[in-house]
């Protein structure tokens, strides 16, 4: 494998650009050599464009970096995408025309039937839908993967080890999503502050959508989705980073509480055999104590990159009950692409 890639950030001002920022400072095999935004930041220094909101620094060899505009003609060997969905869609596209990878976060292409919507953990087979990808569309060297919604990623990270073992027919999930999730300035501060908002545009439809696709079977060039039925309420909270989530699952096969703790602690997957660099040595950590997980306390574990399960419980309604909190800008989404970029350069798509 080749060791050192020099990647491109687009939306690298933005909140999810700006995680990518950080994360990939100090990556062993990734190198920021460029980075894009809007034409309010371009030709400006990174460091003058953006409106920095991580508490640590910004790494000081990305300060001076030139913001360029969405042209593809940046110096890299492939590009992360954290734009805006208004523009992610064509301009993704035009990259992977002009010869780059994209691994991108954005909603735009995730549910297109020959691009993958990758989670390291539960799919990495469905990274053989790239040559289809690229002969359907006439791409040369480029191409389109997609992480997906950010809380579709932990939700995705419990329900495998529980379809592996026991099979999965309903879920019923409740979120509690952090502002972080709305980007920056997002959510205004006299909406959210001492309140809760029952309502996030177009989330509840992806968190009942995205799972099946990522849980579906490759069948020759398509997958075919999971025969899983989902139903999603999704609500805003004031917490600052991780979206918490109440969720109830139906098992073909019926298990016990302490069955399914163990099903999810004990789950390792392609990312952890393949040691990749970013992939947390557990993907998912089981809390025994009867108030967690919590945001606060709990996002940060396996610096941001594990899933945290807690309250397993028997439900009255459907078999299965417990909580969960991922880390929405880390595991799900830079970090998300960061590993889905490390899968693809070890499996040699890059
Ligand atoms: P954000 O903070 O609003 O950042 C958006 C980025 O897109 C900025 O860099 C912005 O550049 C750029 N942009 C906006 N309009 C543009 C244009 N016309 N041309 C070129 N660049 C443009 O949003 P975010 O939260 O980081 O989200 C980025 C993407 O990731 C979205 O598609 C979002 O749905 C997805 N996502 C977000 C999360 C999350 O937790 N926040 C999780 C998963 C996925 P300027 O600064 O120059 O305006």
């Amino acid at each position: 494998m080749k060791k050192r890639y020099r990647v491109g950030i687009l939306g690298a001002t933005g909140a999810v650009g700006q995680k990518f920022m950080q994360l990939l400072a100090e990556h062993p095999w990734f190198e920021i050599s460029a980075v894009a935004a809007s034409e309010r930041s371009a030709g400006k220094p990174y460091a003058e464009a953006v409106r920095w909101k991580l508490p640590a620094p910004i790494p000081a060899r990305l300060r001076e970096l030139e913001v360029r505009n969405l042209t593809p003609d940046l110096d890299c060997d492939f590009v992360f995408s954290a734009l805006d969905s208004s523009v992610a869609g064509s301009a993704e596209e035009a990259f992977a025309r002009a010869g780059y990878p994209v691994i991108s976060n954005s909603k735009n292409h995730r549910m297109d039937d020959d691009v993958p919507l990758l989670v390291p953990e539960a799919n990495p087979e469905h990274c053989e839908l790239i040559p289809i990808q690229k002969q359907r569309r006439g791409f040369d060297r480029g191409f389109i993967v997609t992480n997906p919604n950010c809380a579709v990623v932990g939700l995705v990270m419990v329900l495998k080890p529980l379809q592996d073992a026991f099979g999965v027919e309903a879920v019923s999930v409740t979120t509690l999503q952090a502002i972080s999730g709305a980007g920056y300035p997002g959510v205004p501060a006299a909406d959210i502050v001492e309140n809760v908002i029952p309502y996030i545009e177009d989330e509840e439809e992806k968190i009942e959508t995205e799972p099946r696709k990522i849980l579906g079977t490759l069948e020759g060039s398509a997958v075919r989705p999971a025969g899983v039925t989902i139903s999603a309420q999704c609500h805003r909270v004031p917490v600052v980073d991780g979206h918490l989530e109440a969720v109830s699952v139906r098992l073909r096969t019926k298990a016990s509480p302490a069955e399914v703790s163990e099903a999810l602690r004990s789950f390792s997957a392609e990312p952890q055999r393949l040691g990749l660099p970013s992939a947390p040595a557990r993907p998912i950590l089981v809390r025994e104590e009867r108030d967690r997980p919590q945001p606060r306390f709990d996002r940060d574990t396996a610096e941001g990159m594990a899933v945290v399960v807690g309250r397993i419980r028997s439900c009255p309604v459907l078999d299965i009950r417990l909580t969960l909190l991922s880390h929405n800008l880390v595991r799900g989404a830079a970090g998300a692409a960061v590993l889905n970029a490390e899968l693809l350069a070890q499996k040699r798509f890059l």
